[in-house]
């Protein structure tokens, strides 16, 4: 569980932090004592020399270790996060392959017209749960090197989320009469990598369904967004779903990678990047990611990205449907 592996782990850096705390504590306050003690009762110059100098080597070290432990808390959280995730992947590995191997182990034994089909369709699914993983490991690893994060070239804004659709479709039939996919008529053309939009929307998708109950509804819509000029600024993907929604304390992370609001291994599927690669491929557009939601209201991610090539801006602007 993962839970009581961050528990342990924050426990062990905070008792070592308290033990290095006790070890200069003490010895920094006799010392800063003995200077003032010094310094009181002086009888001759060299009390008032090593009062000084016993305060100011008193008073260096306390500033040496506060910066110490400034310096090595953002390595620990980095040292927390990477453990989390290698928990997270570890578990993610495992429960496809377990699948894989126990389906084809039941095809081993002897293949029946009943059971055959279903295998090769449980097996199919956790090999696509694999690839998934691996892409998004690649994906996060090409984003960190920041060099290449996109390749814009003009086209048609509405492009990247109508792909999507149909690619989700494709992972996802059981939810053909579930997604709603409305996007503005006659968008604009602007500059956008088109496949990493792509994969933006397809981890926020992929996100509305595991999130999502049975009774899932998902929604998928485009639109221009006005500025006060009411010139058309921006152009808007809009992911929304009826699940559980997110409460107030981890909406300002859910966008870290690494981070999951729900620690519990058992429940949804996921490693804590998804989030992560939507925003660096939002920022690199020159756009932004956020999210509206409330627990038990569903959650609406929405990409902001700003029309940076407009050929048919006056055109787009017919269509055009105010943000509320
Ligand atoms: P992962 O889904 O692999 O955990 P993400 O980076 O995609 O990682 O999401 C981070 C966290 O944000 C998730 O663990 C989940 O708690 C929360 N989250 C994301 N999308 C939704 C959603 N549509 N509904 C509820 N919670 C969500």
């Amino acid at each position: 569980m993962q839970e009581p592996l961050l528990t342990r782990l924050s426990q062990f850096y905070r008792r070592t932090q308290a033990v290095l705390v006790l070890a200069i504590l003490f010895p920094t306050v006799f010392t800063t004592v003995v200077g003032i003690v010094s310094l009181a009762l002086y009888s001759e110059v060299k009390d008032i020399i090593f009062g000084i100098l016993t305060i100011t080597f008193a008073l260096g070290i306390a500033l040496g270790f506060i910066i110490v432990v400034l310096l090595t808390r953002k390595a620990q959280e980095l040292a927390l996060k990477q453990t989390l995730f290698l928990a997270n992947v570890s578990h993610e590995l495992r429960s496809p392959l377990t699948a894989i191997k126990m389906y084809a182990q039941t095809l081993e034994r002897g293949p029946t017209p009943e059971n055959t089909q279903l295998c090769l369709t449980q097996i199919l699914q956790a090999t696509e749960r694999l690839d998934r993983l691996v892409q998004q490991i690649l994906e996060w690893k090409r984003i960190t090197n920041k060099t290449d994060v996109i390749h814009p070239v003009a086209c048609n804004a509405n492009l990247p989320a109508s792909d999507v659709a149909e690619h989700f479709l494709v992972a996802h039939p059981d939810v053909a009469d579930r997604l709603t996919v409305d996007l503005m008529a006659d968008p604009p053309d602007t500059e956008l990598d088109r496949d990493s939009l792509e994969r933006a929307l397809f981890n926020l998708l992929e996100n509305a369904y595991k999130y999502s109950g049975e009774d899932r509804q998902i929604g998928l819509t485009t639109r221009l967004v006005a500025e006060a000029t009411r010139v058309a600024r921006f152009f808007e993907y809009r992911v929304s779903d009826n699940g559980p929604g997110i409460p107030a304390e981890h909406l300002a992370h859910i966008f870290d990678v690494f981070y999951r609001a729900d620690n519990n291994l058992t429940t949804a599927a996921g490693v804590g990047l998804g989030l992560g690669i939507t925003r660096s491929i939002a920022v690199a557009h020159g756009g932004s990611v956020f999210v509206e939601s409330e627990p038990g209201r569903g959650s609406c991610f929405i990409i902001r990205l700003p029309l940076t090539h407009s050929k048919k801006g006056n055109g787009a602007a017919k269509g055009h449907k105010e943000s509320p």
